[in-house]
C-alpha cells in the first residue's frame, strides 16, 4: 500500500494528514508551529509515521501547504492553502452535499472562499491585517478571562440574555474593553458570548464579499468552538457544516492532490 502526506504549516499549528491511495484518511497529527517550522514539521511527521507504523519509504508523495509551505523543501509539490482547503472541504463533506462557501478561521487570519458546482475556487476574501476575527483574538480573550480556548464554547451556552456588545474594532482595544466589562461585574459567560458575536459579525462581512451560498463549511481551529459556530449560524441565519476534524481539512486536501499528482505523474497545482 502506498501512502500520501499533506503537510499544512500554519502560523499557529502544523497539521499533517496521511491518506492511502484510495484517499481514505489513515491518521493525522497537530502540533504547535513554534519558531522552528521546518524542524517541528519533520518531528511531527516522524511521530505520526511511528504511531501509524508506516515507513518513510512508503510515503509515495508529499504536498506541503499553508503559510510556511515553502520551508518544507522535501515536499514533492507545494500548493496554496486556498486550493488545498477547497479540495479537502469538498472531500470531507461528501455526505453533507455540495460545498459552495468555506469559512476558515486560523490562528492569525480568516478567509471566505467561494466554490462553483464542481468545487473549483471562484473567489476568496482574506483578513490577515487585523487580529480581531482570528484565533489569536480568541486566545487573548481566553487568557484575559483565565480560561482555556477549549472552554469558550461551553461558557457561551451558559450566557443568559442578550449577548454583550464588544464595540472595539481593534483586538488590542477589545482586550481592554473585556477587562473593563469584567470590572463592571459582567460574567465570564456573557463576555465570551459577546466576543463570539463580535467575531461572527466580522466573519459575515467577510463572507458577504464573496457571496453567501448555501452549502457552508467552517474549518480551522476555532471551528472546534461550538459557541462561535452558534454565533456565526445566528448571524448568517443559515446552518453550517463542521467536519469531524476541522483543523486538518487543508492538510487533507493537500494529501488528496498528492494522490492525483502521483497517479497522473504530473504536478496538478493550480494556484
Ligand atoms: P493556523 O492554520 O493559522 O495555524 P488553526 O486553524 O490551527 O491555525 O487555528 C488555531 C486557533 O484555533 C488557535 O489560535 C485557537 O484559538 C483555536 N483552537 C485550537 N484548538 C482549539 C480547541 N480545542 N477549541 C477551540 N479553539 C481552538
Amino acid at each position: 500500500m502506498k501512502y500520501f502526506a499533506g503537510i499544512d504549516i500554519g502560523s499557529t499549528a502544523i497539521k499533517i494528514t496521511i491518506i492511502n491511495e484510495n484517499k481514505e484518511l489513515i491518521g493525522h497529527r497537530i502540533s504547535g508551529s513554534g519558531s522552528m517550522f521546518y524542524q517541528y514539521a519533520h518531528q511531527t511527521l516522524d511521530e505520526l509515521l511511528r504511531e501509524l507504523h508506516i515507513a518513510k519509504e512508503d510515503i509515495a508523495y508529499t504536498v506541503s501547504t499553508g503559510y510556511g509551505r515553502k520551508l518544507f523543501k522535501e515536499a514533492d509539490e507545494n500548493i496554496s492553502e486556498i486550493t488545498a482547503n477547497a479540495i479537502g472541504a469538498v472531500a470531507a463533506a461528501k455526505e453533507f452535499g455540495a460545498i459552495k462557501t468555506i469559512i476558515n478561521i486560523g490562528g492569525q487570519d480568516s478567509k471566505a472562499i467561494a466554490l462553483d458546482e464542481m468545487g473549483n475556487v471562484v473567489n476568496f476574501a482574506m483578513n490577515d491585517r487585523c487580529a480581531a476575527g482570528t484565533g489569536k483574538f480568541l486566545d487573548a480573550c481566553a487568557m484575559n478571562l483565565e480560561i482555556g480556548v477549549q472552554e469558550l464554547g461551553e461558557k457561551h451556552f451558559k450566557s443568559e440574555g442578550t449577548p454583550l456588545s464588544i464595540n472595539s474594532t481593534c483586538a488590542v482595544f477589545a482586550e481592554s474593553e473585556i477587562i473593563g466589562l469584567l470590572g463592571n461585574s459582567h460574567s465570564v459567560e456573557d463576555i465570551v458570548c459577546g466576543v463570539h458575536y463580535s467575531i461572527a459579525k466580522r466573519i459575515v462581512k467577510l463572507v458577504k464579499r464573496v457571496g453567501i451560498k448555501e452549502g457552508i463549511y467552517f474549518d480551522g481551529g476555532p471551528a472546534l468552538n461550538g459557541g462561535l459556530v452558534n454565533a456565526i449560524e445566528n448571524e448568517l441565519g443559515k446552518k453550517i457544516f463542521i467536519p469531524q476534524y476541522p483543523q486538518v481539512t487543508t492538510s487533507y486536501g493537500a494529501a488528496i492532490l498528492g494522490v492525483d499528482s502521483y497517479t497522473y505523474n504530473a504536478k496538478l497545482t493550480l494556484i
